[in-house]
């Protein structure tokens, strides 16, 4: 039987992707978005894609009793859902400092509106994007699992406090699971070229800025420092494939089918840091776009270097990341330059 999941947030960048290869997987998912930060295209897209049709219902996590008759709907006809996704979250670092308690309410709340219907409804399993941000200031690198928590801004406190929820939903009863897939930093896009990142207004992240530029809409790449005690003096990430992160998810929903039960927080990273010269470069060689770039100020709250190990995610999952950086910059570029206003191309024509 094919197994119905729920992906809230499955408009999103990384939804939209891993909706993708769910169903080249087998499943069937539903997509509960409010289309705060995306619109309808990238379904479209996505079943282009896939060749198949998605199920797509428009509402808030927040709304309680809009999940319940979408988990009821489901049972009633006979494909009940048997896993969620949980993306839907806000996820800028700057506006979750002015806007505190939004991201609170959103992040938090909404996941607990969202438990909250799934115990209604009997589901008792959960896949969950957590962020590397979690960790904060490394005491050591690689960041392993159990790294202490220290976020730095209220962004992160939802992930960290969305955590600790699951841990506590899973030990109030042991037929509950919950993976919290610890993301380092998601690029690139899916190699057709037809879904990627869309950042409405100036992009927050590295990379979708240096594609911004690429392709003419900036005219250069602000590098937020270079007098960190790294490389070449620029910040350093764990960049990963955002379909090799797809993919981990698929796998997570997998190992919680396979009777695994509890929580488990999960880094998904390669194991390599890159600099931000060092990206920007390879992303000038791969494309032969050039990448005109000025040091400017460090970023307040930046860490210098992060980076995962990824070897639970091997263990448990069965996961690693296959893409690098080169082919991370090629599949971005693609969706960049064939898309330059993102989905809004095409509604445009
Ligand atoms: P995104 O903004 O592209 O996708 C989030 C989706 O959730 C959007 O389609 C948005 O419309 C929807 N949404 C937001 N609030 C909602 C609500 N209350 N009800 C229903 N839908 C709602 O973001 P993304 O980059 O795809 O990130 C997905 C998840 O991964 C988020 O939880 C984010 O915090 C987390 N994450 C992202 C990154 C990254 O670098 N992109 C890194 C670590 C963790
Ligand atoms: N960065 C930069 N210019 C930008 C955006 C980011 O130099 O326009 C740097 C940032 O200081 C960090 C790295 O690029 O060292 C990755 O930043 P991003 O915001 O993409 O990820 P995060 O800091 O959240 O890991």
């Amino acid at each position: 039987m094919t197994k119905s999941l729920l992906v809230t947030g499955g408009a999103g960048y990384i939804g939209s992707h891993t909706l993708l290869e769910l169903l080249k997987a087998g499943y069937k998912p539903v997509v509960f978005d409010n289309f705060s930060n995306s619109c309808a295209e990238v379904l479209s897209r996505v079943e282009e894609l896939s060749g198949c049709a998605i199920d797509v219902i428009e509402g808030d996590i927040r709304d309680k009793s809009a999940l319940v008759r979408l988990f009821e709907a489901r049972r009633l006809a006979n494909e009940p859902v048997e896993a969620v996704v949980h993306f839907a979250a806000l996820k800028a670092v700057g506006e979750s400092v002015e806007k505190p308690t939004e991201y609170y309410d959103n992040n938090v709340g909404g996941t607990l509106s969202l438990l909250k219907a799934m115990d209604t409804c009997g589901i008792r399993k959960l896949v969950f994007s957590s962020s590397a941000t979690v960790y904060g200031e490394p005491l050591r690198l690689p960041y392993t699992e159990d790294h202490p928590f220290a976020p730095t801004n209220p962004y992160g406190h939802t992930k960290a406090m969305v955590e600790q929820i699951l841990k506590d939903w899973c030990h109030a009863s042991d037929e509950r699971s919950a993976v919290a897939l610890r993301y380092f930093n998601p690029i690139g896009a899916h190699p057709s070229g037809r879904i990627g990142e869309a950042p409405q207004g100036r992009p927050n992240n590295l990379f979708p800025f240096i594609t911004q530029v690429a392709v003419g809409k900036r005219d250069k790449l602000s590098v937020f420092g270079d007098d960190y005690e790294t490389v070449d003096g620029t910040g350093v990430r764990d960049y990963l494939h955002v379909v090799d992160l797809a993919i981990g998810h698929v796998l997570a929903v997998a190992y919680m089918a396979s009777g695994n039960r509890g929580f488990q927080g999960i880094n998904l990273g390669t194991g390599r840091g890159t600099s931000v010269l060092e990206l920007a470069r390879t992303f000038e060689r791969v494309t032969g776009r050039p990448v005109p770039y000025e040091i400017l100020p460090r970023r307040p709250g930046d860490i210098a270097q992060a980076w995962a190990d990824p070897t639970v995610a091997a263990a448990l999952l069965g996961w690693r990341a296959n893409r690098d950086i080169e082919e991370m910059c090629i599949d971005g570029w693609r969706w960049q330059s064939q898309n330059p206003d993102g989905y809004q191309s095409v509604v445009k024509k």
